[in-house]
């Protein structure tokens, strides 16, 4: 508890014993270094400036860095790729995490496969209507030769 200085059961020690120690509160010899304004970190997201050590944006709430979505990462895109096919690309584009270069290569590989897929879908498709309607009927009508 601070003492008022003008105590007067303290005057009175101090005229017989001298001056009381000034107590001196422990401080740190140097004050905490003030950090160097970070350099400007926009949000990948929204563009809008946020510090350097923030997780999540402040404006939009999107996640920094290591803390983005899963589905922005490498694995949440081969993960999205088997829940929504060709739609992972999407993710693939907007990520901050992915270079160019990757995000053509999950184009040409989701792209390129979800054509190959849907080819091989409509082959078997067709093949199975023309087995379905006994030799190709549905198959003639739907290439309107009938
Ligand atoms: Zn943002």
């Amino acid at each position: 508890m601070p003492q008022e200085p003008n105590d007067p059961f303290l005057e009175e020690m101090a005229k017989m014993n001298g001056p009381l120690p000034v107590y001196h509160p422990v401080r740190p010899s140097a004050p905490p270094p003030v950090a160097a304004p970070p350099a400007d970190t926009l949000c990948w997201h929204c563009k809008k400036r946020i510090d350097a050590q923030d997780n999540y944006c402040r404006h939009c709430g999107y996640g920094q860095g290591s803390h983005v979505k899963w589905y922005y990462k490498h694995w949440g895109i081969v993960v999205s790729t088997f829940m929504i096919g060709p739609f992972s690309l999407i993710f693939a584009w907007r990520s901050p995490l992915l270079s160019r270069t990757a995000k053509l290569v999950y184009l040409v590989v989701i792209g390129g496969g979800s054509v190959w897929l849907a080819f091989e879908m409509y082959n078997a498709v067709m093949a199975g209507l023309s087995y379905l309607t006994g030799g190709g009927a549905l198959g003639q009508a739907l290439n309107g030769s009938i």
